[in-house]
């Protein structure tokens, strides 16, 4: 199918609520006269109302010229009825997110849109394939989603179900171009690209609260360190817990209940408890005035060791050397270095503080036949400024030395040491290696491409980087042993690794 070129043609957009509203807005920014449709009366003039002020607001901060305002709202106008399709070149559907009622909806436009006309829903959970079923010509439906405050949101999802033409999602990816956007393509799968791969981000840290590995607040520190804006649990409870658990059931649903997406008993807790985040004043923190600083603990120096040696080889051995080195100026010695040990962290008089492999202190100590061991998080912003805070482990035999000296070694190198339970992978580690995991098996399903996952997550979601960036500086093999000490340790589905990065090892 062809269309007749998108850019400048007279768009509809029915759903006049939060999406609807600034699709409008976006696409009258762009040039195109914009219907507003909405069963609800008055919907669409009071959203036009409120866009006004919007504008206006924008207006009053210099952030939008008068003429621009004026012109942009000059574009949109309130509809009645369906029959203002008849002469559009495209329809975004922006309604309730409900099967039945989206392909209602689109069967209606078929009789009153003309040849040429793409038809475009903003769905972010069902199929595209499903809507467009039933349809004369599903080839021209696609699915055209959009991130809240689509005005501000980057990211264009171009999703195509199992009979979208290639040239309509093309076009569509085009116009989100022209819209200012960055479209990315991708196959209806459950929870397209960004709702699938942000999956273990708040899954994993969930799975910790179970296991009463920390509490809210240490996670949050652990994974802002990281370069994530939001920590998880202030991030569900922005969400709302409703929202963030109907998304992760429908998408284990949809997968046929594969254990790696089991939605979290922690958070269907909250769920019916009307624990719902800041919309209900209460989710893991209270609101208004949200999560409590954390306690400072105090590290005394580490006690002077006789001998200190940097294991490994890579970024994080190369900074934890030079952080010791700097450490230990004042004494006027320095570090041995062993390049080929098999694990980076640090050997201090015998006892080890490593960084996590995956398998737990206590299983560590118990392999290398030792007492003294720690593990501590993966740290992804390298050189570490001071103050970052990192999570740390002991293994359950370590010495009562032990347990002040691990820390205090942390400490000493400019981080923040935060205790977890002996848990495998503990935090950031664990996070990155399950994010990387989805995204490498939405490669592998044809998805997305790499470049399109890591788009997606950095402008859908605003992680600090995508998931094949971080790959690039962590390494397959260690997010591989990562995977697999996790997969050894809980047993099950979720933890199995992605044959995508099988195959890059
Ligand atoms: P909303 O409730 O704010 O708005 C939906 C609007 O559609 C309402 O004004 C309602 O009156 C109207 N409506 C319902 N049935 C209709 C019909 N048959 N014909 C015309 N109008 C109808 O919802 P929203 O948050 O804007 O979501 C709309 C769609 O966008 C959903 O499919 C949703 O999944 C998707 N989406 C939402 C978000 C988000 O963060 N809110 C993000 C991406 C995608």
């Amino acid at each position: 199918m062809t269309t007749s070129g998108l850019n400048g043609a007279p768009v509809l957009v029915v759903g006049a609520g939060i999406m609807g509203a600034g699709i409008a807005q976006v696409a009258a920014q762009a040039g195109h006269a914009v219907r507003l449709f909405d069963t609800r009366e008055g919907a669409a003039a009071q959203a036009l109302a409120k866009l006004a002020q919007t504008l206006d607001s924008l207006v009053t901060k210099g952030r939008l010229t008068d003429e621009v305002a004026a012109a942009t709202l000059a574009r949109i106008e309130p509809t009645a009825t369906l029959d203002a399709a008849a002469d559009v070149g495209l329809v975004v559907e922006a309604i309730v997110e409900n099967l039945d009622a989206k392909r209602a909806l689109f069967r209606q436009l078929e009789a009153i849109v003309g040849a040429g006309c793409v038809l475009a829903t903003n769905t972010s959970s069902i199929s595209v394939t499903a809507i467009a079923n039933g349809l004369q010509h599903p080839a021209r439906l696609v699915g055209m989603h959009f991130f809240n405050p689509v005005p501000l949101m980057k990211l264009v999802e171009v999703v195509s179900g199992l009979q979208t033409d290639a040239g309509v999602a093309e076009d569509i990816f085009e116009l989100g171009k022209a819209w200012g956007k960055v479209p990315v393509h991708t196959k209806s799968t459950p929870g397209f690209i960004v709702n699938r791969i942000a999956r273990p981000y708040y899954a994993e840290t969930l799975a910790l609260l179970q296991e009463q590995a920390a509490t809210p607040q240490v996670l949050d520190a652990c994974l802002k360190a990281a370069g994530f804006r939001m920590g998880p649990c202030e991030l569900m409870d922005l969400i709302g817990h409703d929202t963030n658990f109907a998304v992760t059931r429908s998408v284990y649903e949809a997968n046929f209940y594969d254990k790696r997406y089991v939605p979290s008993l922690v958070q269907r807790e909250m769920v019916d408890g009307g624990l719902l985040g800041r919309k209900s004043g209460r989710g893991f923190y209270r609101y208004p005035d949200g999560a409590d600083a954390l306690p400072v603990a105090v590290h005394a120096a580490p006690a002077t060791a006789q001998a200190i040696t940097v294991h490994g080889e890579g970024a994080v051995a190369d900074w934890l050397e030079q952080a010791v080195t700097h450490a230990l100026e004042p004494q006027g010695w320095g570090p041995a270095r062993q390049v080929d040990s098999g694990w980076i962290g640090l050997e201090i008089d015998g006892a080890r503080l490593a960084l996590t492999d995956g398998r737990t202190a206590g299983e560590r100590a118990a392999r290398a036949n030792l007492r003294d061991v720690a593990v501590f998080d993966r740290t992804v912003l390298l050189p570490v400024k001071p103050g970052t805070a990192i999570a740390y482990a002991l293994a359950p035999q370590a010495s009562a030395s032990w347990r002040t000296q691990a820390p205090a070694w942390l400490a000493a190198l400019g981080l923040v040491p935060l205790p977890l339970a002996d848990t495998p992978g503990l935090v950031v580690a664990r996070t990155l290696a399950m994010l990387v995991n989805e995204a490498a098996d939405a490669v592998l399903q044809g998805v997305c491409t790499p470049e399109g996952a890591d788009a997606a997550m950095k402008l859908g979601v605003n992680y600090p980087a995508g998931p094949f960036e971080w790959l690039q500086g962590w390494s397959v093999t260690g997010v591989i042993a990562l995977l697999e000490a996790l997969d050894a340790h809980y047993r099950g589905e979720r933890y199995r690794v992605s044959p995508w990065l099988r195959r890059q090892a």
